[in-house]
């Protein structure tokens, strides 16, 4: 038989405030345990949360990028259970009247394109942290993240296959990114997702039983537990089983889910409304506000990189995945205009060098500018290209301008046509064997003798004047 996996994220990302959601508490991460709560946060009887407005216009520009409905009255609920980084005793979140509604993103994966559902987007707080000593049955509690504000986008089930669900992952983090509403950290943990996957025979209209895959804190990870998963589902329904819905912990170290607790239902919760928050309203002028202020989305910018740039789209996709990388891209241009050769440069050895740092764009030792009259120099035949490679490496370590590498180390290109005859010259006195073969009909030699010629000037020598050159001395 043939299954289909069917596949819903539930994604968290903690918005980048500088105070808590119902409270004037720090958001800053990495405090000593506990200094940033209030009894607020802390659920001291006798107080009221306010709500942060920064959250819901944050919240609002996730609604408004991703295409979402925006009810213009929303409300907060408790969702009650017991935990001890609860304080409360419950969350405060939202329930039957969320911010947002029925969204969309498109998503890619090898070249095909699907629309994947939003069907929600809420606003809640964060709960705090529990740190279990390790030599000892003891564990202590930090309320620090107590508060902090999330919001939770849920998706339809509309995703296929554990690839499209990285790529639905991926684009949801460029576009909170893009934002500037999250950091998008997944290892971690500013942008959290939980995996619900179920199976059905291919063509089947109904949903199977799904099981909830949480502690997924990497892309690799997503995409290996529903791979698991799926195929854990597979047996038990060929060996004639039923699939238990229930939450799966992942177990990066083991390469597989274990079961961790049966699937809660809504109503375990008892939702209702908070009685100490006033419904949220949220009027034309704010979401028209928002609206203006969106920055352009990673999908338009890609399009417009296709459009004005002549990129391939794989190119285009590569250098908007991040916003500050496309800044890079745009700010090379101003200097030097040759789109594919930035692309190329920057996906080769500036990515590469990024990698091998551990660095982000923003952090990179050679800057747009300088990378850019790098590839002027090449274009202008000041250097060759594979002398940039050079300069480039050096502009790496010593954040010289390329012309100063160029200019002290003596790199610039041998142009000088006296200067290359004698070097020819010298390469085909001591290879006669070869010269002879060439003229004997053996015109491939070419390319040994430019091959001996530039390996005598240390690749400086202008490839064309050598070829000139060659020819000539070797055909008259
Ligand atoms: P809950 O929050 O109670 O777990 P939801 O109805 O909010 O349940 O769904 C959570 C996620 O699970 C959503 O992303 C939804 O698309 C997905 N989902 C729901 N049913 C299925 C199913 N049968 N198979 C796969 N995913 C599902
Ligand atoms: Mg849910
Ligand atoms: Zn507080």
């Amino acid at each position: 038989m043939n299954f289909e996996p069917v596949i819903g994220l539930e994604i968290h990302a903690q918005l980048k405030t500088k105070t808590k959601i119902f409270c004037n508490c720090s958001t800053e991460f990495g405090a000593p345990p506990n200094t940033h709560t209030c009894p607020v946060c802390l659920g001291m009887p006798g107080v009221l949360p306010v709500l942060n407005k920064k959250v819901v216009d944050y919240s609002l520009r996730m609604a408004v990028a991703t295409r979402c409905e925006i009810n213009r009255e929303s409300r907060f609920a408790r969702k009650n259970y017991f935990y001890p980084d609860l304080p409360k005793g419950y969350q405060i979140s939202q329930y039957e009247l969320p911010l947002a509604r029925n969204g969309w993103v498109m998503v890619e994966t090898s070249g095909e394109k699907k629309r994947i559902g939003i069907n929600r987007i809420h606003m809640e707080e964060d709960a705090g942290k529990l740190i279990h000593a390790p030599d000892r049955p003891v564990s202590r509690v930090d309320f620090n993240r107590t508060g902090v504000p999330l919001i939770e986008i849920v998706s339809e089930p509309d995703i296929r296959s554990p690839e499209q669900a990285g790529a639905y992952l991926r684009q949801l983090r460029s576009i909170v990114r893009y934002l500037g509403i999250c950091d998008g950290n997944l290892e971690e943990g500013s942008f959290r997702c939980d995996a619900n996957v179920s199976i059905r025979p291919a063509g089947s209209e109904t949903l199977g039983t799904r099981t909830e895959l949480k502690n997924l804190n990497s892309f690799k990870h997503v995409e290996k537990a529903l791979l698991y998963e799926i195929g854990r589902q597979k047996e038990i329904i060929l060996d004639g089983g039923k699939v238990v819905q229930e939450t799966r912990l992942w177990d990066p170290g083991n390469n597989r889910s274990t079961a961790m607790r049966g699937k809660e239902e809504a109503h375990d919760y008892r939702y209702f409304p908070d009685p100490d928050l006033l419904p949220l309203v949220v009027d034309e002028g704010w979401i028209a506000h928002v609206k203006q202020d969106l920055p352009e989305l990673p999908d338009d910018k890609k399009e417009r990189f296709v459009k004005a740039y002549g990129l391939p789209a794989y190119d285009a996709q590569l250098l908007t995945a991040d916003r500050e990388l496309a800044d890079y891209f745009e700010a090379c241009l101003k200097v030097f205009d040759n789109a594919k050769q930035v692309s190329n440069w920057i996906m080769g050895p500036l990515l590469g060098l990024l990698n091998a740092q551990g660095k982000s764009i923003s952090e990179s030792p050679v800057s747009a500018v300088y990378l850019a009259r790098l590839l002027s120099l090449v274009d202008k035949g000041v250097i060759s290209g594979k002398i940039a490679k050079t300069v480039f490496d050096e502009m790496a370590q010593s954040g010289n301008t390329p012309e100063t590498i160029v200019e002290e180390k003596g790199l610039g290109q041998v142009t000088d046509t006296a200067a290359i005859e004698d070097i020819v010259q010298k390469v085909l006195d001591s290879n006669p064997n070869e010269v002879q073969a060439y003229r004997g009909g053996k015109t491939k030699l070419l390319g040994y003798f430019v091959g001996r010629v530039m390996k005598e000037t240390r690749g400086q020598a202008n490839p064309q004047l050598v070829n000139e050159i060659l020819k000539e001395k070797l055909e008259t």
